[in-house]
């Protein structure tokens, strides 16, 4: 329902809002998409999730709790996180599987080193299941967006890149979809898909953003970047490209956010 993205260090400024996850290294990563899901709140949702990498991490950390963002929040405050320097938020209206911690996203593959959020539905998602279960995959939940963490897991070992996997995992998906991702293979970069589904770009200086709407960002930026149908985005804190769903570069559409970030 709701989706962030962000990559930039895991240093620096910290956000002008209340979200304060207390001590341990700068948590801007966390920060900037826990203040972004609060921000799409008013678009509905019945589970909450993050996931973040950054340079230590083995695997993905990550936290998904049901019910609101403050039981998300109270999840992250007991934990002690990782310096992350890419990170995915998500909140969920379920529409396959109900909506509970284990089908909250993110969604994990790769032996927990691969985290996908997705927005929309994936319309052959039991074909997708009964394949990729065949091939090895373990599921662990009931949603119709976990085949799309096997497949970008499948793309990516043939593939040893994030993005070319993620321009194949799309080429297998019928519905609707916006999806993230993040792997710690690459733990400033966060890598994203659009098909009938929304995502924007935030530009900001030495970090980018990535949401469902520019309400995800506009905190932080207002130069944003529009997908068009059918493109993949990989942002890292200093570099955002597109190529379309055959691989080949694209380009978004620029604008400026012309409302205000109060509230
Ligand atoms: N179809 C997915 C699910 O049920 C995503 C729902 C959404 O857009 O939040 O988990």
């Amino acid at each position: 329902c709701g989706i962030v993205g962000y990559a930039g260090p895991g240093t620096g400024r910290r956000t002008e809002q209340d979200v304060d996850l207390g001590p341990g290294p700068s948590q801007r990563p966390l920060e900037v998409v826990i203040e972004g899901l609060r921000r799409l709140e008013y678009r509905g949702y019945d589970s909450a999730g993050v996931a973040l990498v950054g340079p230590d991490t083995e695997d993905v950390a990550f936290a998904k709790k049901a019910g609101k963002l403050v039981n998300l929040r109270t999840e992250l405050a007991d934990r002690s996180l990782p310096a992350a320097t890419a990170a995915v938020g998500h909140t969920r209206w379920a529409t396959h599987g109900g909506p509970t911690d284990g089908n909250a996203h993110p969604h994990l593959a790769d032996a927990g080193r691969l985290a996908v959020i997705h927005n929309g539905i994936i319309e052959n998602y039991s074909e997708l299941r009964r394949t990729l279960a065949a091939e090895g995959a373990t599921f662990r939940s009931e949603t119709d967006t976990e085949v799309a963490a096997h497949l970008l897991a499948r793309e990516y070992r043939a593939a040893g890149d994030l993005t070319a996997a993620m321009v194949a995992t799309a080429g297998h998906l019928r519905g609707t979809f916006t999806l993230l991702a993040v792997h710690a293979d690459a733990p400033d970069t966060v890598v994203g898909a659009r098909h009938d589904s929304p995502l924007v770009v935030g530009l900001g200086e030495g970090e980018n953003f990535l949401g469902s709407d520019v309400a995800a960002f506009v905190a932080q930026t207002k130069e944003a970047m529009e997908l068009g149908q059918d493109q993949v985005v990989t942002i890292t804190p200093t570099s955002v490209s597109v190529v379309d769903f055959e691989g080949r570069p694209a380009e978004g559409k620029r604008f400026t956010v012309d409302w205000d970030a109060a509230a």
